[in-house]
């Protein structure tokens, strides 16, 4: 009899046959579920199947995700841009936050962590190819913009979450993730929370993982292609 696998089954040999190849420990690569536009249910299936970690951009949407699904044991990580209105929701329904790269919404997200929960943990988003319009933290700003964060006391500072540049050159690609992996390995000497190399998506996942990714977040080649993003 042949076996249908389902494509987070799919998804996760992808990962584990790319981990191997890269010569990198066995389910070292994390695989974060990214869900923005897809309803409940479609999370429910995934995290029936075995999925625990989901990405979200929208917080709106997101609430109302979070609320639906409170019967189950997810990890909720925030992905988006975050406007200071925002903090408040943000830090008391989410473990994670992978986009933070300002330090008066790190300060904020701190200042609103709910005392009964445990730190939530964040990551800096790197605008690894310095490009001008774009969000994130740029390279050469990083350690001490940790410096800062580390500070907070209800913060967890676990790493980076990079989005480079968009290209066809793989060699540009590869570029990036290098100088990331060369960021993250800097940091992760420096302080010993720092487990966390969040880079890579449907279209760069396995050169991101052969560069040395801790985590990857898919979302078309888990769901398919995104209806309209849901508005605010
Ligand atoms: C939407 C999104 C992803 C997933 O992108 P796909 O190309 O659909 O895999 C990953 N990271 C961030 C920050 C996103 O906004």
């Amino acid at each position: 009899m042949t076996e249908i696998k389902t494509p987070l089954h799919t998804l996760l040999d992808t990962i584990e046959i790319t981990t191997n190849k890269a010569q990198k420990q066995p389910y070292s690569v994390q695989l974060l579920a990214v869900s923005k536009t897809w309803p409940a249910e479609d999370l429910r299936k995934l995290a029936n199947q075995g999925q625990r970690c989901f990405g979200e951009n929208y917080l709106q949407e997101a609430l109302t995700k979070i609320a639906a699904l409170s019967d189950l044991r997810i990890e909720w990580h925030f992905i988006g841009p975050i406007q200071s209105n925002k903090t408040r929701d943000i830090a008391a329904n989410f473990d994670w936050v992978q986009s933070i790269d300002r330090i008066k919404i790190a300060r904020r997200l701190s200042e609103q962590r709910p005392s009964n929960l445990d730190k939530l943990n964040v990551c800096i988003q790197v605008n690894i190819d310095n490009e001008d319009s774009k969000s994130g933290v740029k390279s050469d700003e990083v350690l001490n913009f940790a410096k800062q964060i580390i500070q907070f006391e209800h913060l967890q500072l676990r790493g980076l979450m990079i989005i480079p540049k968009k290209t066809t050159d793989p060699q540009q690609q590869q570029h990036s993730f290098q100088n990331a992996q060369s960021l993250f390995s800097q940091l992760a000497a420096i302080y010993p929370s720092i487990d966390t190399l969040s880079m890579g998506m449907s279209a760069d996942m396995e050169c991101a993982i052969a560069e040395g990714s801790t985590m990857v977040r898919i979302g078309t080649a888990l769901f398919g292609a995104r209806h309209t993003p849901l508005s605010e």
